[in-house]
């Protein structure tokens, strides 16, 4: 039997890992630059903190969760997301008595048991922020323009920001009352899923991706005007802060998170290089979710990008990302006499951070040397036997072809400057 990565899964090569030590070292100096901390919790938490923290009648929790029971009889689950994760840990480590700002990032893989297809996968990788404690519309600004710029610093010129409020519970409880009587007669006409959500959650109906429900809400108006005065005035100020900043956005009255207490600001950024699977990001303020998770009243905003996404984009659009690494040094030794000085030799130049390579199946010093060459080695350090009486080594420029003889003691000097190395 050959066995296979789950459905929806994928193993990351080593002839592709780099593409993501990439995408990771960029994200990661962005996020300090915005002075970001990182937080990492466990893949699996009690199952009722995304129910709780997702909402119960989203997609995700109704039909996408990796649950299980433990042999204890408890309910876990693999997460699907950061953010309920992240409250809880923000919760159970008091951090609203310490410091109630509180900048985290993370970059974690996410579970989710969805239909497969391009671009979108069962165990996928996101990187995201949350900003705790700021009910302020600067923090929102700050969560957008740091999304914004993380895909500018990766090279994508224009990926489009959808914009959006969807106020809060007072400013949406009229809102829902007339998309329901808006939906009422047109009702049966609906897909069992918006169906279900009339009652539910009617603002779902609106980001129904079916063409027949996305048709029966065309004529439906945005939620702005009926936004309260507090909800109004932020998205205003939100709005005007990204359009100083130079920061594009198209509103998009269908943007909703759909759940009770996402509150305000909803935003997107998606890419005209995604299929149908075409969000880069997503995000907003959720003011209501530490106190529905059980903390202290503590406004929230944050983002989650996909990785698996971000790639696709860079591959089409043929943008850096990344190289693999290969042996900037290739040691060739011959026979057992010369090994030790051979693996003293490469360890000394490893320890300043030079990438070396060597033989590992006793090979001829002719296979050795062809490897070297198949390798994409710079230099190859050649120590025969010969050398080895002398206390010398050989060193050969690849491209070049040149050679010359150094004493064992310089070796490490002249290879860091050959390969315009610092040293560590
Ligand atoms: P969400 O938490 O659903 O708003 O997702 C945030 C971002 O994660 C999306 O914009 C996508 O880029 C990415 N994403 C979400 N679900 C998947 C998936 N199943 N496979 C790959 N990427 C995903």
């Amino acid at each position: 039997m050959l066995y296979q990565t789950p459905r929806g899964t994928k193993d990351i090569l080593p002839d592709e890992s780099h593409k993501w030590q990439f995408i990771e070292t960029r994200v990661r100096k962005i996020f300090h630059s915005f002075n970001f901390r990182e937080i990492r919790t466990p893949v699996f938490e009690e199952t009722e903190i995304f129910a709780r923290g997702i909402g119960q009648t989203t997609d995700i929790v109704q039909k996408e969760m990796y649950t299980f029971t433990d042999r204890g009889g408890k309910s876990y689950t693999l997460r699907p997301e950061m953010t309920a994760s992240a409250v809880r840990a923000y919760i159970q480590h008091h951090f609203s008595e310490v410091q109630p700002i509180q900048k985290w990032y993370y970059i974690a893989s996410m579970f989710r048991q969805e239909k497969p297809q391009a671009g979108r996968l069962r165990q996928f990788h996101q990187f995201g922020a949350e900003i705790f404690g700021s009910p302020e519309p600067v923090a929102d600004v700050e969560i957008i323009q740091l999304v914004m710029e993380i895909f500018l610093q990766f090279g994508l010129q224009q990926p489009t920001l959808k914009l959006n409020s969807v106020g809060c519970p007072k400013c949406r409880l009229s809102y829902k009352e007339l998309l329901r009587k808006i939906l009422r007669p047109v009702f049966d006409q609906l897909c069992p899923d918006c169906r279900a959500r009339y009652d539910t959650n009617p603002l779902r109906i609106l980001d129904c991706k079916r063409d027949s429900c996305h048709k029966l809400t065309e004529k439906v108006p945005g939620i702005e005007t009926y936004l309260c005065e507090d909800c109004k005035s932020h998205f205003q100020e939100v709005k005007r802060a990204l359009t100083t900043l130079s920061i594009p956005f198209d509103l998009d009255k269908r943007l909703v998170r759909g759940l009770d207490y996402y509150t305000r600001t909803a935003f997107e950024v998606v890419s005209s290089q995604l299929g149908s699977q075409d969000a880069l990001a997503g995000g907003g303020r959720y003011d209501l979710l530490v106190k529905e998770l059980g903390g202290p009243e503590t406004p929230g905003v944050g983002f989650a990008a996909g990785i698996e996404r971000l790639l696709m984009v860079l591959e089409k659009l043929h943008l850096p990302i990344g190289e693999m690494i290969k042996p900037e040094v290739y040691l060739v030794g011959l026979g057992n006499e010369t090994s030790t000085t051979v693996r003293e030799q490469a360890l000394k130049l490893r320890r300043q951070g030079v990438i070396c390579e060597l033989d590992l199946l006793n090979r001829s010093l002719k296979a050795q040397m062809r490897e070297a060459n198949k390798r994409g080695a710079r230099l190859a350090i050649i120590i025969g036997e010969n050398e080895l009486q002398k206390d010398v080594a050989i060193l050969k420029d690849m491209a070049k072809g040149e050679q010359i003889e150094l004493p064992l003691s310089e070796i490490t000097e002249y290879v860091l400057n050959k390969l315009g190395k610092p040293g560590s």
